[in-house]
């Protein structure tokens, strides 16, 4: 069945339990003497290291916060010297400043283990040859599977994102088997495909595997009849550790979540209650190995469900059901996070516009589109087109700047945004990204 690493992933449940029990309270110990955040937060519930008897005694334990990084920006959370981590990333945070992870050498190991588990979950093997479209750089895409293609001797391609007739040259020239890239990339390499005039029977591919935003499983057979492959899900984030964290076998039910590393609960987002098996909520994660950035009980945001039976491939990890929302009004845009708020605070700095916006996403020939809407102020409005023109181009550049991703930016007249008589409707999302069917 392609295991990576069948004595950890067909490991007895009672025996990684023991495993996990372990691992929990080593961290537990080097959480309280090295971070001094979490030795506050111990020592504020009187916790001692000695007390987690237990798997159970989990949910004593504090969470950690998406926010509990922002305020340790950039290193404060590291549990190693800066001098042990060989490797920072970084996502994009809930404001300008992005979330910074570090990795030490162990911890690199540890993140090509995962990935090289995910791929042979995948059904990729050291045959194959990979074409990796994750983008590369800050972003623990690229690298992150490029560590786990590499270590399970596939033949690695790294052509990062971008550049899409290239990419399908080369698919067609190296007769690349596997294609890893985000799901709605694929769908516009699928495209590309189809207009130009290559000879289907020149294109080898086998399996996708697609991650880094919610995708439905409709938008995954179109895939699949598009490219002739088998699409698997893959799931991660930077603060775990990238991509790597759980993922989909041929036999499609769910994703095998690698719980000798990654301790996952479900919590109830508003009370923090953890939730038995089977019940939706809040997808909480504890590094149980990590060295050089390790995270206890934190808070992903991520709606899904846990299931504890066995799957038919024969791994033992908990599985979880395909991501199906966020409790937060985080975006996913063309494989990048975008907080409303990031766009609120550049456009309310910028000053000249009233606090009405609405952002309009949507997919236009397989690629996520945004849209900003922007009231302006009626003297702004009455005023030249050509000043209104530059107005708008200003705030696209500052915006882009922010995101990292293209924009548009469209100054509306006052009072056309729709008021609202409660949560304010800050969001249009015409993708449906997390639909079933
Ligand atoms: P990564 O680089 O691993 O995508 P980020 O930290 O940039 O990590 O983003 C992580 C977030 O992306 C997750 O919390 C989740 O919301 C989303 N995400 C990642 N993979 C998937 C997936 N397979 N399905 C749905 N959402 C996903
Ligand atoms: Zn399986």
């Amino acid at each position: 069945m392609g295991y990576w690493n069948q004595e950890y992933e067909c490991m007895p449940v009672e025996q990684r339990q023991e495993l996990q029990l372990e691992r929990l309270q080593s961290l537990v110990k080097r959480l309280y003497e090295n971070v001094p955040h979490y030795q506050r937060a111990f020592r504020a519930i009187s916790l001692r290291p000695g007390d987690v008897q237990s798997l159970d005694d989990l949910k004593r334990l504090p969470f950690t916060t998406k926010d509990d990084l922002r305020q340790a920006y950039p290193f404060g959370l590291f549990a190693t010297p800066l001098k042990s981590i060989v490797r920072v990333h970084a996502s994009s945070g809930t404001t300008g400043k992005p979330t910074v992870v570090g990795y030490t050498k162990d911890d690199v190991e540890t993140w090509s283990e995962v990935m090289a588990r995910t791929l042979a979950c995948a059904g990729v093997t050291s045959d194959d040859i990979m074409q990796i479209a994750y983008g590369y750089g800050l972003f623990t895409g690229g690298l992150g599977v490029h560590y786990g293609a590499e270590k399970l001797g596939a033949t690695v391609v790294p052509v990062s994102v971008g550049n899409t007739k290239r990419q399908v040259m080369l698919m067609e020239d190296f007769g690349t088997t596997v294609l890893a890239c985000t799901p709605s990339y694929a769908l516009h390499l699928a495209e590309v495909l189809q207009e130009s005039n290559i000879d289907p029977s020149r294109i080898r591919l086998r399996i996708g595997v697609f991650g880094a935003e919610p995708w439905s499983y409709a938008l995954g057979r179109e895939i699949e009849q598009k490219l002739g492959v088998i699409s698997i899900d893959i799931f991660g984030l930077s603060e775990i550790i990238g991509p790597g964290v759980a993922s989909e076998c041929p036999y499609n039910m769910g994703l095998h979540l690698f719980d000798d590393h990654f301790l996952p609960e479900i919590i109830d987002p508003d009370t923090g209650e953890q939730l038995p098996y089977g019940q939706k909520g809040e997808l909480v994660i504890t590094t149980l190995t990590k060295q050089g950035f390790p995270l206890l009980r934190y808070r992903t945001r991520d709606v899904t469900v846990l299931h504890p039976e066995p799957c038919p491939c024969g791994r033992t990890h908990v599985r979880m059901s395909r991501i199906m929302g966020r409790t937060d009004d985080m975006l996913i845009i063309r494989g990048v996070n975008v907080f409303p708020s990031q766009i609120e605070t550049a456009l309310l700095e910028l000053g000249q516009v009233e606090p009405h916006y609405l952002l309009v996403v949507d997919r236009k020939g397989n690629l996520d589109t945004i849209e900003i809407w922007v009231e302006v102020s009626e003297k702004v409005f009455k005023d030249e087109v050509r000043h209104l023109e530059k107005l708008e181009k200003t705030m696209q550049r500052e915006i882009e700047g922010i995101l990292g991703i293209g924009v548009k930016v469209k100054l509306v007249e006052p009072k056309t945004i729709e008021r609202s008589q409660g949560k304010a409707k800050r969001i249009v999302d015409r993708r449906e990204v997390y639909k079933e069917g």
